[in-house]
């Protein structure tokens, strides 16, 4: 069976940027019908309920034809938002600036994108160019190549061998109720809430 993971923090943490009235849905709401479904379109198989979500999203040959599309969409679900729970984490009191990635991370962003600028600029244009519900995903390659990615729906880029660094979730349950339709202000915002020490050691675990 899939479960709910607990975030790492209060609803209420990220707040200004992420309101804790959405966090709390998108949490307890969102998030866990993607559980529940998951668990249902396994459909009682106890080798897939018991598979890590990164190995079963990459071995959806596995899945029954009539159940795939359930597990992608609600397996990617429980993956992408697991993810992005970890990835941010309360914005420094007073720090007024964006903090950065460290370590190798950073040395790759400039190597593949120039400078953090040019990087965090080409992820809000993807974040901003998703058309309808997706994700923009910093990406590691097969090749171990960083790259930019925007998904449709819960496509997860484990679904393509990929390993997800960095990504923002712009399905409009995400920010609508703070937000509305400013999808742009969301993004600029969210930068406050990145968590850049867990995103550099996910990239470097991954290296
Ligand atoms: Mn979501």
């Amino acid at each position: 069976m899939f479960i709910l993971p607990d975030l790492p923090y209060d609803y209420n943490a990220l707040e200004p940027y992420i309101d804790e009235t959405t966090m709390r849905l998108h949490h307890n709401k969102h998030h866990q019908g993607y559980v529940d479904k998951l668990n249902t379109a396994l459909d009682d198989d106890e080798e897939l309920l018991n598979m890590p979500i990164e190995k079963l999203l990459a071995n959806l040959d596995r899945i029954p034809d009539g159940n795939r599309q359930a597990v992608i969409n609600n397996g990617g679900g429980h993956a992408n938002h697991s993810f992005f729970w970890q990835i941010m984490h309360p914005a420094k009191a007073n720090s007024g600036d964006i903090a950065k990635p460290s370590g190798i991370l950073i040395d790759a962003i400039d190597e593949t994108f120039g400078n953090f600028e040019t990087f965090k600029n080409k992820f809000n244009e993807k974040a901003l160019g998703v058309f309808g519900s997706g994700w923009a995903f910093l990406i590691k390659n097969k090749e171990g190549k960083l790259q930019l990615k925007k998904h449709s729906f819960q496509n997860s880029p484990l679904m393509r061998s990929c390993t997800p660094i960095l990504g923002i979730d712009v399905w409009e349950h995400a920010y609508y109720l703070k937000y509305q339709n400013r999808r742009s202000d969301y993004i600029e915002n969210w930068w406050n809430v990145v968590n850049w020490e867990k995103v550099s050691q996910i990239f470097a675990k991954t290296s």
